[in-house]
């Protein structure tokens, strides 16, 4: 692992045994620690648990060759002339335009015009929310929160975003269609499910004053928990639905919130936050790895997030909007502060600016997901205004976001041996961000999902009907 957060881990892991414990920051554990007790040839699942598998092959048969285009392979390095060739559902090759290198028989695509890059990744949804025209009667209801997820998972896949890391919705409901997902039986983005968001009594999603409006949004998909006990358990409710990660949310007291990040890191789960104010410095005391949205904190909270290697996810999109439809963020007694459109992008840039590292999510709540693939567009160019170039947006919204999700050894770039998750758009976004809209081809998990920008679902295979016992063969 090339993060500095798991080499500084496990640098103190080593120190540790012979100068005990100490205050270092270091000392802190970490999710990702658990890699250490994987052999790294045994294959494991293609999410952060790294659940051991079976070997074989996985994905389709065959092979794919994009040929002719250009590649912006999000390592940050520019974009240049290539063809890319991936075999069942992994990444093969990165060929120089001369070299025909690939398997016989493959299906070669001319891309010429056009650009290869890594599939998107948005790290802030929720797909199973309900609208504010959603009839009382589905809003808690699992049928219809799986109905509206499948309908936002054409809109994330046909803007190019693959993966999805959903920080809370319904029950069980996005640990099912990840795993259908999974298994290719509906079409949708990758999911990495965080479950219930985990909040005190009263807490964020489940006010006093707001409760009707939370939970006609977010009916099943909120956990209140009370006192350090329940926060772990809540944490272990999670792990046991399949989570990928825990989401927390402001009110908790100190020792609830290092019980939860202790018990969330002991099962291998990173923690990412939705807090404001003190209750950010206490999350990021207690160790969590990611604080959502640009919500107000102060000048030491965001040295120590540095200096701890604590990632940000700022979410502006939302909240431009929030302050566009509605004129501000009103009566939500978990939010005990005021706050501004540009107060949050002064908030970004103290963020970039203190060297924390910033994931791309857009928190499409309510009908949002509907200006896709603009929105996420219009996240990428706030961070464009505040310092970053088209092509280093392009890479937060793949490597970075990898990172963050602690895939990145599988996902995140263009690179031989990771998964297939690939775009094909038609101009140039490493330039021009809004050519991002011209999806012409979307590859997830080594299948062609999206053509000329709709989704793609190739006929069934019928199975033959079973002969009666004893007919002729
Ligand atoms: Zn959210």
């Amino acid at each position: 692992m090339s993060h500095p957060k798991y080499l500084a881990a496990s640098a103190f892991f080593c120190l540790s045994l012979f100068v005990g414990c100490s205050e270092d920051l270091s000392a802190q554990e970490r999710a990702q620690e658990r890699r250490q007790w994987i052999d790294a040839a045994t294959p494991v699942s293609d999410d952060p648990r790294r659940v051991p598998r079976e070997p074989g092959p996985s994905g389709p048969d065959g092979s794919v060759v994009l040929r002719g285009g250009r590649v912006f392979d999000g390592t940050g390095a520019p974009a240049r002339d290539a063809t890319v060739v991936i075999e069942r559902n992994r990444i093969t090759a990165i060929l120089p335009p001369s070299s025909s290198q690939w398997p016989t028989g493959a299906q070669v695509i001319d891309v010429s015009g056009k650009t290869i890059m890594p599939g998107l990744i948005d790290l802030h949804t929720h797909l199973t929310y309900s609208e504010p025209d959603t009839p009382a009667e589905e809003a808690g209801d699992d049928s219809a929160a799986t109905l509206r997820a499948m309908e936002r998972m054409r809109y994330y896949l046909e803007s190019g975003i693959t993966s999805v890391r959903d920080v809370a919705s319904m029950g069980f409901v996005p640990f099912r269609l990840k795993s259908w997902v999974q298994q290719n039986r509906i079409v949708g983005p990758r999911i990495f499910a965080a479950g219930q968001i985990i909040t005190g009594t009263g807490g964020h999603g489940a006010e006093g004053l707001w409760r009707a409006r939370c939970e006609h949004s977010s009916p099943g998909a909120i956990r209140e928990a009370s006192g350090p006990d329940d926060w772990r358990e809540a944490v272990r409710e999670q792990f046991k639905r399949g989570a990928d990660l825990i989401k927390l949310a402001s009110h908790y007291s100190r020792d609830e919130v290092q019980a939860a990040v202790k018990e969330a890191h002991a099962l291998g789960l990173k923690v990412t936050v939705d807090a404001e104010t003190f209750y950010i410095q206490w999350a990021v005391e207690a160790g969590v790895d990611s604080v959502e949205h640009p919500l107000p904190r102060t000048a030491e909270t965001i040295r120590l997030m540095a200096r701890k290697h604590v990632d940000s996810v700022p979410t502006l999109v939302p909240y431009i909007y929030i302050f566009d439809l509605d004129g501000g963020y009103f009566d939500s007694t978990s939010r005990r502060f005021s706050f501004s459109k540009d107060a949050n992008f002064a908030m970004f840039r103290r963020l970039k600016s203190a060297g924390v590292r910033l994931g791309v999510g857009t928190d499409l709540v309510a009908n949002w997901f509907r200006y896709l693939p603009q929105a996420y567009i219009t996240e990428l160019q706030q961070f464009v205004a505040g310092g970053y170039s088209v092509p280093a947006a392009l890479v937060a919204a793949t490597r970075t976001n990898a990172e963050i999700l602690d895939v990145d050894d599988k996902l995140g770039t263009l690179t031989p041996g990771k998964l297939a998750d690939v775009l094909v758009i038609n101009g140039q976004p490493d330039v021009r961000l809004e050519d991002l809209a011209k999806i012409a081809l979307v590859i997830r998990d080594g299948r062609i999902v999206v053509t000329d920008g709709r989704i793609t679902i190739p006929p069934h295979v019928p199975v033959p009907e079973p002969k009666p016992k004893g007919a002729a063969q």
